[in-house]
């Protein structure tokens, strides 16, 4: 331990391995262990280089690591991983679902004015979400603009003026400014032909705007206390300010592109090196891995943008939802921010799996969004740009109890949660219908618990860390009012 609220992890590599987490953040031996076990990867990417032949670049390396308070195991890299690379590249270290992240948009509401409308806007938001009243029309050059170009693309592909419902005047000019990034230019969606060609039919796409499942969600909530009162003014957060915060990613897409990155990195796998023992295959910006590197950049691209897109739509999606039952459709995006993504800035790579961005540009910084569970609070913050974490903060609480491991546990507490917070599923367990189904609702509980509060970390010390740490400062807390879940 450097101070109160800093790490560091020595290496024989020396490595510079910084965690930010104060003493109160519970941290899980495992996932300490499991980082150790990442910067193996400094002896793949020497040894990778020494068997490709023809090498004759700069030696590839790691050059700085970081972990958030939030960090937990991941499968071989932990998830709150920020990884800086020179002259190599590693899938891996940017999770599966790519570009996964974070979206706020400020409504013009109260929540005074929402609270009495939360039956109707279960209704509404199960009906919009769950039962078949999503309608976005994308014709295929739009799906081809997002993907090759993302949100720019999608707003300005030629052939159709867009009009789903939701959409605002501003938007288009939204999607560019206050996105971390609006699209990653990529010249082709051949990987994704089937979804850009569509399913005919309605006209009406299935697939974009829906939530993914488990941690995803599309939540209601409301400004509980404002901690920076002049960066919340500047953002339009005032107590009582009723806001929609979304966390989806690529869908299939990410996967996708990152089983293919993985497959071209096995099949070129020299036959004189063993596999690491990590299980982590990297990428050298050599000439003869061009090929393969860049059908992943591509795969990897496309997937991006879909996510960028998704997000968008499912924002659309909660406006209409409060425009048909509190009668007021404005919302502004405060930031699109990705937590599962690559930068890459010439030779140099910034790598980051189940982190995000909090830069410290601008006026305030940038805004960092950092969800506690849906039954806790969710908190706005300000980047600083701090240089240990390579401008990086946590995104959520993180895991405390492992997926699979909370369903015994906590049948009272279940049924407290549910009394105090709302939340919309595929599943309508207000149904009698379904209520008397004693196997359904069991299996419903069962995956409710994996999401339940107790599952999670407490947000005070993971927020209190990224404050006194000075990686991104408190700006506004945030209270849920109705989680849509997938
Ligand atoms: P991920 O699953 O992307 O690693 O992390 C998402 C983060 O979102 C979790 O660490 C958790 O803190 C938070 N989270 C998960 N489910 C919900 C939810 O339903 N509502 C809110 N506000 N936060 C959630
Ligand atoms: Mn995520
Ligand atoms: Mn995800």
């Amino acid at each position: 331990r450097i101070d109160d609220h800093w790490l560091q992890l020595p290496n024989r590599w020396d490595i510079p391995v910084h965690v930010c987490a104060d003493a109160r953040v519970p941290l899980e031996p495992a996932a300490v262990d499991e980082a150790l076990g990442v910067l193996e990867t400094a002896d793949t990417l020497r040894r990778l280089a020494e068997a490709t032949p023809g090498y004759d670049g700069p030696e590839p390396r790691i050059t700085r690591v970081a972990l958030t308070p939030d960090f937990h195991k991941g499968a071989g890299i932990p998830i709150g991983t920020v990884l800086e690379t020179e002259h190599a590249l590693l899938p891996q270290a940017v999770g599966n679902d790519v570009n996964c992240g974070m979206r706020l948009e400020v409504t013009g509401l109260n929540v005074d004015r929402v609270r009495p409308r939360l039956d109707a806007l279960e209704r509404r938001l199960r009906y919009l979400f769950f039962e078949g009243g999503r309608r976005i029309a994308l014709t295929p050059a739009q799906r081809e603009g997002l993907l090759r170009d993302g949100l720019p693309g999608l707003m300005l592909a030629g052939d159709a003026e867009p009009s789903w419902p939701g959409l605002q005047p501003g938007d288009a000019e939204d999607c560019v400014d206050r996105v971390h990034a609006s699209g990653f230019p990529v010249a082709t969606a051949e990987a994704f032909a089937d979804w850009v060609a569509g399913s005919g039919g309605t006209g009406h796409d299935s697939v974009i705007g829906g939530i993914g499942g488990g941690n995803h969600f599309a939540e209601l909530q409301y400004v509980s206390a404002v901690h920076d009162p002049a960066a919340a003014h500047a953002w339009g957060l005032s107590v009582g300010t009723v806001v929609t915060m979304v966390h989806s990613g690529s869908l299939s897409l990410g996967h996708q592109a990152g089983a293919t990155g993985l497959d071209r990195l096995r099949a070129g796998w020299p036959r004189s090196l063993p596999r690491p023992r990590n299980g982590i295959l990297p990428f050298l910006f050599d000439e003869r891995s061009e090929p393969a590197r860049r059908r992943y950049l591509d795969s990897f691209g496309n997937a991006a943008n879909f996510a960028l897109g998704n997000r968008f739509f499912l924002s659309l999606t909660m406006r209409a939802g409060l425009a048909a039952e509190c009668g007021e459709a404005s919302a502004r995006l405060l930031y699109d921010a990705p937590h599962n993504l690559l930068w890459q800035d010439g030779d140099r790579v910034v790598h980051r799996k189940g982190a995000t961005p909090a830069g410290g540009d601008g006026t305030w910084g940038e805004p960092v969004i950092v969800p506690g569970s849906m039954g806790a609070s969710s908190f706005v913050l300000r980047g600083t740009g701090d240089r240990r974490t390579l401008a990086s903060a946590c995104h959520g609480a993180g895991r405390r109890i492992p997926r699979g491991a909370t369903a015994r546990a906590g049948d009272a507490e279940l049924d407290a949660f549910l009394r105090e917070f709302r939340v919309v599923t595929p599943l309508n367990h207000r149904d009698p219908m379904v209520a008397r189904r004693s196997d359904v609702m069991a299996a419903w509980r069962r995956d409710l618990k994996q999401e339940a509060p107790w599952a999670y970390k407490d947000i005070g010390p993971v927020v209190s860390s990224l404050d006194a740490g000075g990686v991104a400062l408190p700006v506004a807390e945030l209270r849920p009012l109705l989680t849509v879940k997938g």
